[in-house]
């Protein structure tokens, strides 16, 4: 007989079971085809065959039993066979759907494969098309029409055990603006990367879109669109419904994070401050963005020599991407150097869509003014460049370019090794190419950028450009907090990551120009850097559970493995 857990889940999406945090006994298990719908349990041809009798599955798979690795094997040729990289993202999606087992074995026996697969660059393709690849929902769409009724709704999910939440309202995804409800294939795609990249348990996990309408006409015009076709709620009432969402959160998933990810900068700054002293929280494009990018700085110091406090950044772009990272290179100056924090943030200036953020600027939002120094006003960046001489320019405007061969050539003119990160994603919005840094600087640029370049050869050297991907970040909190089940997530853990991921770039590494581990490292990366950020939450008395006296062998002990389950029958 099925236990009730069961009989209540027949809904086709994934993770249906109640308690995850172990394996069903043999009488908990659905049976025959019920069970080959079970994406989590699911392992087809991989039954064996005392398996198949004892779950009623004889004739219902094909009599050769297979191992996992001739599973991927398969799966790995039909990916293949795929036209495009959003057709493989869909035959990747369908088989998380059948088989999550699988999944994750193609996922973590490739990550730096996959990756651009089931994240950035495909996943913004994805968001932009979700009406029309969609085949079975994943996750929860929370509208704003159902105001009120959002305790209800979470309730509805059929794990009561979720530690892990990514949340969009939709409104900035990646480089490419507001996605509506499209914008869910961000909080999948990067909840399939904690699991793969740091071993979080997926079945603890959940993606949630906060449905509130979208401004992009095209999608409104759009027959297949998926989400609620008005415009945007905004104001008070848009602030109103997320604080139902993040207090329903506390008391239908008790001790879960939310990590907030694609926010507009409007609303994800303001929603950081208010939340990030109440519940456990944090925001990938602000804190994450900027312990990679901080993670990258202590990579180039490495090269470059001299201090943090020594440089003078310059960004372009001043969102929330930008605004993070000046604020945690600040605070990691104050942290490591002792400078106080005005001192500290002299070091970083802004520029945006205006011109470079000066003091008498009246056109910029309060958590730009920290950054906004006195200085004459400077309307390009060219300009901006030559006028501050900065030691390194990093790229958050989303626009392609930006960083012209003028931009370029005055950085090489002005330092010895100038620092170069374009971080705009996608590819096609990048301030600049790798191979355009190098060329431009004769070899001498340390480079890295948001989305991947392929290794530059240049007068017989061949350079490889570092990618200061998020995912080197965020992974990793994810399992530290998720372990330790930390109360809070404040900044000085994201520095301690930062720091965690630059220790473990090696010599041979810096000698190709790389500062971060190279990424078919990540997993070991990942898990590394999670322990010492989970030491610091011990050690801030942050954590929920008693610190165990093998910190390694603790964390080793949370990590979900891609192996099948098998049941004594
Ligand atoms: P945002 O919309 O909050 O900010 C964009 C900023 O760029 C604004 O300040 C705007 O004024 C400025 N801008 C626009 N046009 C400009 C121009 N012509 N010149 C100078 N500035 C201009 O976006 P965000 O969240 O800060 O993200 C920005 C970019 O950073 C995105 O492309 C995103 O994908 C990327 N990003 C990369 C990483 C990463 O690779 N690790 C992480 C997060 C965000």
């Amino acid at each position: 007989m099925q236990s009730d857990v069961f009989s209540t889940c027949s809904e086709p999406i994934s993770r249906l079971v109640e308690v995850m945090s172990k394996l069903p006994g043999v009488s908990d298990l659905p049976h025959g085809c019920e069970l080959l719908n079970h994406p989590l349990y699911n392992k087809g041809t991989a039954f064996t065959e005392k398996e198949r009798e004892a779950f009623g599955l004889v004739g219902l798979l094909p009599e050769r039993v297979e191992t996992i690795e001739e599973q991927a094997v398969r799966a790995e040729s039909q990916l293949r066979e795929k036209r495009s990289d959003l057709g493989r993202y869909v035959g990747l999606n369908a088989i998380f759907n059948q088989n999550e087992t699988l999944f994750f074995h193609l996922l973590m026996s490739d990550p730096a494969r996959y990756m651009p697969l089931v994240y950035t660059p495909t996943v913004g393709e994805a968001c932009q098309n979700f009406g029309h690849i969609l085949r079975r929902p994943e996750g929860l769409y929370l509208g704003i029409n159902r105001k009120g009724r959002i305790k209800e709704i979470l309730s509805n999910w059929p794990v009561k055990d979720i530690r892990f939440i990514v949340v969009t309202d939709g409104e900035r995804i990646l480089g490419l603006g507001d996605q509506g409800a499209g914008g869910m294939g961000i909080p999948i795609g990067k909840l399939n990367l904690y699991t793969a990249c740091a071993g979080v348990p997926p079945q603890l996990t959940l993606p949630i879109t906060l449905d509130v309408g979208t401004n992009n006409q095209g999608l409104l015009h759009d027959p297949q669109y998926i989400g609620l076709k008005q415009a945007r709620v905004s104001g008070d009432a848009y602030f109103e419904f997320v604080d139902e969402f993040v207090w329903a959160v506390q008391e239908v998933f008790p001790g879960c994070c939310i990590q907030f990810e694609d926010f507009a900068n409007t609303h994800a700054v303001p929603l950081l401050a208010k939340y990030r002293e109440q519940v456990c929280c944090y925001n990938d494009d602000i804190q994450g963005t900027a312990a990679v990018a901080l993670a990258g700085l202590f990579g180039c110091l490495r090269i470059t020599g001299g201090k943090l406090s020594e440089q003078k950044f310059l960004f372009a772009g001043a969102g929330s991407a930008g605004t993070g990272i000046a604020d945690l290179i600040s605070q990691a100056i104050v942290a490591h150097e002792g400078l106080p924090l005005e001192e500290a943030r002299k070091r970083c200036w802004l520029f945006d869509v205006n011109g470079l953020i000066t003091a008498d600027r009246d056109d910029i939002a309060d958590f730009q003014k920290p950054f906004a120094h006195a200085h004459a006003p400077k309307a390009s960046f060219a300009e901006a460049v030559h006028a501050l001489q900065p030691t390194g320019i990093i790229g958050v405007s989303t626009v392609p370019k930006l960083f012209n061969e003028e931009v370029i050539r005055a950085m090489a003119q002005y330092n010895e090794r100038p620092i170069i990160f374009p971080y705009s994603n996608p590819t096609s919005h990048s301030e600049c190419t790798a191979e355009e840094a190098y060329t431009w600087t004769e070899g001498r640029a340390v480079f890295a950028s948001g989305s991947p370049f392929a290794p530059v050869s240049l007068d017989g050297k061949v350079f490889v450009p570092g990618q200061g991907n998020n995912v080197y970040i965020f992974p990793a909190m994810g399992l530290a907090i998720y372990a330790t089940q930390a109360k809070r997530v404040p900044d000085e853990l994201f520095i301690r990551c930062a720091e965690a991921v630059a220790e473990q770039v090696t010599q041979a590494d810096l000698d190709t120009g790389l500062i971060y581990p190279p990424m078919k490292n990540i997993f070991t990366s990942s898990v590394k850097a999670a322990t010492k950020v989970a030491e610091l939450i011990f050690e801030k008395g942050l954590a929920q559970v008693e610190r165990p006296d093998d910190l390694d062998a603790f964390i080793q002990d949370k990590l979900f493995r891609p192996e099948y389950p098998s049941w004594d029958v």
